[in-house]
């Protein structure tokens, strides 16, 4: 299965992307957990990104691209992968593009979680994550258990001012590569208002 998961900040793509890869036991592919890593290493990727995470812009091409890339070219990613949060841009598109035809590999599907825009704020200034496993909590949602609640963290982006610079560029950016992949035949659109086993069941209905 290589699949590519899209959906605005918060639409739940980390949390259903944990549960899919157990499921077919590929390869999660986070581009925005490769950047909050490099960012923590004080790489020079991470020197240049930080800033732009920061204020919820977009990173540049030019620096996503060749990491994604890289990524994809690992061992683990042979037995298939879910691409979380990349492609967000036209040229990251058609870079991936490029780079599976290289390998004359295809997508299987492009999967986009909708979330009404009011629930967005809620799950965003909610969110934690424990950063011994990874794992992603929300304070009310899904709260974490108590041995592991004093060492969740909160993303520097995840504040209000952060979330709607992110939101606006999912849809004036990102949701505009929709019809690219309707057009190839690829898209699958799931509904993800409703419980994180709800959303799971919809997208296990939606996979070809
Ligand atoms: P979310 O979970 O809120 O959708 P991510 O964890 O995927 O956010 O990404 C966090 C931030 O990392 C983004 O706001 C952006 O600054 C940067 N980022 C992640 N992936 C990309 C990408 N494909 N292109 C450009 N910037 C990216
Ligand atoms: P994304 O990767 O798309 O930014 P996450 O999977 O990190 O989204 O989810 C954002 C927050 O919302 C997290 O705190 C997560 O625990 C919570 N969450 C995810 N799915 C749901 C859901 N279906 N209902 C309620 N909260 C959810």
């Amino acid at each position: 299965m290589r699949m590519i998961l899209m959906g605005p900040p918060g639409a739940g793509k980390g949390t259903q992307a944990a549960r899919l890869v157990e499921r077919y036991r590929i390869a999660h592919i986070s581009t925005g957990e490769m950047l909050r890593e490099a960012v923590a290493e004080r790489t020079p990727l991470g020197e240049k990104a930080a800033a732009c995470m920061k204020a919820g812009q977009l990173v540049p091409d030019d620096l996503v691209i060749p990491m994604a890339v890289e990524r994809l070219s690992k061992p683990d990613c042979r037995a298939g992968f879910i691409l979380d949060g990349f492609p967000r841009t036209g040229p990251q598109a058609k870079g991936l593009d490029a780079e599976l035809k290289t390998h004359h590999l295809a997508l299987d599907v492009v999967l986009v979680i909708d979330v009404r825009d009011e629930l967005i704020l809620e799950r965003i200034t909610g969110r934690r994550m424990d950063p011994a496993t990874g794992t992603i909590y929300h304070i009310i949602f899904d709260p974490p258990p108590p041995e592991v609640a004093p060492r969740v963290v909160q993303r520097a982006d995840d504040t209000a001012e952060a979330v709607s610079a992110r939101l606006a560029k999912y849809y004036s950016v990102t949701a505009l590569m929709i019809p690219f992949y309707q057009q190839k035949g690829l898209l699958r659109r799931v509904d993800g208002n409703g419980s994180p086993e709800q959303v799971t069941e919809r997208i296990m209905a939606a996979l070809p």
